[in-house]
């Protein structure tokens, strides 16, 4: 383990909570976690503000700063916290997000002398709603499974379905960060221009192709000065946490318009992600060993570490779940349609904040990048239904007798993340959810 990565007390899976519910067995968020959101009240006119997951319940950041139990940098951190975009706290960097992790760890824990004070300061879970946590400027896609990039290129490009470029360049894209939306934002089908292979000339319509992308999100903390690359020896300094990332895509409008520039429309109408914000600290007993297969090109120079060998991967369970209409209106449980790992990535966190600044380009504080969709190494570890439903051809047979090529109107993608392993304890994402509304 390097200094970026240091397993601290506040990991110790003996480690209990006096909120009740942070205990429970199978919990998203123990005590070990303390993952960020930004919230309020259902209903009230209380402003948006930072909070902390403990159990079912949120520490509300804003009225812990009042409480008089925080004080140092630790009380610098919920100042920016009370805020109703945690930008100025991601900015702070890892001194002071460690700070305060420490302080509400020994403020949260059983026997906390501050447990009087700070009960008052919890808002249950089943009473809020989310905001963004941050002001995202900018969003870059990447496309780091080298398993749905060959599958992919296979449908698009069948003789010929991984460039040759794929195993030199953390491959990206800059998207849409205005259109990133908190779960629970259902939108509409998306219309746009299509061309069949069989067609002589495009036609214009709803999206028959609407499909979803099973991503993490990466979310910049402190960023750097424009024309200062970032090394990736230090690359983890700047990376303050990872949500759950549905990154909703158009195939049949991508199939026509993505030459030779790449996606475009096909790609900014809705993205989605979950409220919380795991922070990379908390991820720390999850890293684990990066590899290259000897047969491949090894990374470039300002692309590789040993610090990236040891323990550059993240070993996070990604898992989609879909909900048809028919199955809520008959109080059907969500059906699982595949599972992934964000360790079987081909390049890394770290790669990614190396290569995205090698040529100065300057990350800010709240930038978010999309792993890109995370499948595995067999079929049923597909992140996407273009590969489930082998580009619409084999449709996915549902347990309650439908079927689906790609999303139909009323489907909820429901999306969730844990990390777990002996000697360490569980941590979850909690949910990233969305539903398909017809189109206009
Ligand atoms: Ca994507």
């Amino acid at each position: 383990m390097s200094k970026n990565q240091l397993i601290n007390e506040t990991h110790n899976p003996q480690l209990t909570s006096w909120v009740d519910s942070a205990n429970l067995s199978g919990c998203d968020f123990p005590i070990q976690n303390l993952p960020f959101a930004v919230f309020t009240k259902i209903g009230s006119d209380e402003a948006f503000r930072g909070g902390v997951a403990i159990g079912d319940q949120i520490l509300d950041l804003a009225a812990a700063k009042d409480s008089g139990e925080f004080t140092g940098l630790a009380l610098k951190a919920l100042e920016a916290c009370s805020e109703s975009e945690l930008n100025t706290f991601m900015a702070m960097g890892k001194e002071a997000w460690s700070a305060l992790r420490t302080a509400l760890s020994n403020a949260l824990v059983t026997g906390s002398s501050s447990q009087n004070i700070l009960a008052n300061c919890l808002v249950s879970q089943a009473d809020a709603e989310y905001a963004l946590p941050c002001n995202i400027g900018d969003y870059t896609d990447f496309y780091t499974s080298i398993h749905h990039a060959t599958s992919v290129g296979k449908k698009f490009r069948p003789d010929n379905p991984l460039l040759p470029n794929y195993k030199w360049v953390p491959i990206g894209y800059h998207g849409r960060s205005s259109s990133i939306e908190i779960s629970g934002s259902d939108f509409k089908r998306p219309k746009g221009q299509t061309k069949a292979p069989t067609a002589t000339e495009p036609s214009f319509g709803p999206c028959k192709r609407l499909d979803y992308e099973l991503e993490i999100g990466i979310f910049i903390g402190n960023g750097n000065a424009l024309g200062e690359p970032v090394s990736i020896e230090n690359a983890e300094d700047h990376v303050f946490g990872i949500c759950i990332f549905n990154d909703w895509s158009a195939r049949d409008i991508q199939g026509w318009e993505y030459q030779p520039l790449g996606p475009f429309l096909s790609k900014s109408f809705a993205s989605t992600i979950s409220p919380w914000i795991v922070t990379t600290e908390a991820l720390a007993p999850y890293k684990t060993q990066w590899t290259r297969d000897e047969s491949d090109p090894q990374p470039m120079p300002y692309l590789e570490s040993s610090q990236n060998r040891t323990s550059g991967s993240f070993d996070i369970n990604l898992q989609v779940l879909l909900e048809t209409e028919t199955m809520r209106n008959a109080e059907h449980a969500p059906t699982a349609l595949a599972q992934s790992n964000f360790k079987d990535s081909y390049w890394t966190v770290a790669q990614m904040v190396a290569h995205h600044t090698v040529n100065g380009c300057n990350l800010r504080a709240g930038d978010m990048f999309g792993s890109g969709t995370q499948s595995g190494p067999k079929p049923e570890e597909a992140g996407s239904m273009l590969e489930l439903s082998n580009a619409g051809s084999e449709p996915i047979s549902l347990p309650n007798g439908e079927s689906r090529t790609f999303l139909e109107d009323g489907d909820n993608v429901i999306m969730t993340g844990w990390c777990e392993k002996e000697g360490a304890s569980r941590i979850g994402f909690g949910l990233v959810e969305a539903k398909i509304l017809p189109a206009d």
